[in-house]
């Protein structure tokens, strides 16, 4: 039981400063939509300005390994390629990869190619072929602190069939992101993606989804992009997740490989694309930390 922080007292964040003068008016907020049937955060989810600080250094490093591959990415490259050039862009810069080991993880990043919905494991004999959709998955720890984005690539000439599919896919992150406001529930998100997707004949993955980010890896909340409005935990300045939603041309089953134990592809052999933008909560609505 904690004891109840008086008015005067250092406020629970770290600042320093008195309670009243800080978190106080944010506790009275979240209490208030407690009081009305929300889900609120709890306090291990709100990051410190510090923290802040930390894991937008690390997101800016996640975003430079993205570059270099965009810079480098074409067909005829195995996916081994792609998993060096993200380590030693990641060493260079003073990373460490975040896949690498995670849970028995063999490589540095998650290449997903076409029906592969995520978690591709890099191969030397997995060759990049003209009209492939790749999505690349970056994750990176930098003093300590997480980040985690992803993009799809099209490689050569691309059907416009899986080109809409990318595109739509994309559009549906900024659709998301509208919808990332404080003191709202975070369902709203994931209905407003869910239903662009939806409008375009595709599905979403409902199997796997996004998470918080930051301190570690993989953190609370976990991140649907299937769900209803005005459910779920509600936003508050501070909170940092992903927003990653995996859209399928068919149906939104998925299987994991029972060879690797890792890659995750669709049912029905159709092409998938995720793009992956790690996002801050703010006063005034969302701050894009990585993409
Ligand atoms: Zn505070």
């Amino acid at each position: 039981m904690l004891k109840k922080l008086g008015r005067n007292d250092v406020c629970w964040c770290g600042s320093g400063k008195k309670y009243k003068l800080c978190h106080e008016g944010f506790d009275g907020k979240l209490q208030k939509l407690k009081r009305k049937g929300y889900r609120i955060p709890n306090r291990n989810m709100i990051k410190t300005k510090k923290q802040i600080e930390g894991i937008r250094e690390s997101a800016k490093i996640n975003i430079a390994i993205l570059d270099e591959v965009a810079k480098h990415i074409q067909a005829g490259m195995s996916t081994e390629e792609i998993n060096r050039i993200v380590h030693e862009t990641t060493i260079t810069l003073g990373g460490i990869p975040a896949p690498l080991d995670y849970e028995g993880f063999p490589k540095s990043v998650c290449v997903s190619i076409n029906e592969e919905v995520c978690h591709g494991i890099p191969d030397e004999e997995r060759i990049l072929a003209d009209g492939d959709i790749v999505n690349v998955d970056v994750s990176t720890i930098y003093n300590g602190y997480f980040s985690d984005s992803s993009r799809m690539f099209c490689i050569g000439e691309v059907s416009q069939e899986k080109k809409k599919l990318v595109d739509i896919t994309r559009e549906s992150i900024q659709i998301g992101l509208d919808e990332v406001k404080p003191w709202q529930p975070i369902g709203n998100m994931g209905h407003a993606i869910h239903a662009y997707a939806m409008k375009n004949g595709y599905t979403v993955v409902r199997d796997i989804g996004g998470h918080g980010v930051g301190l570690e890896f993989h953190e609370d909340p976990c991140v649907s992009y299937v769900t209803k409005p005005d459910t779920g935990v509600i936003l508050a300045p501070g909170m940092i997740f992903t927003i990653e939603p995996m859209i399928n041309m068919g149906t939104d089953e998925v299987f994991v490989d029972d060879e690797n134990g890792w890659t995750v592809y669709t049912d029905d052999g159709k092409p998938s694309a995720q793009w992956e933008v790690m996002v801050l909560v703010t006063e005034e609505g969302y701050e894009i930390l990585a993409y």
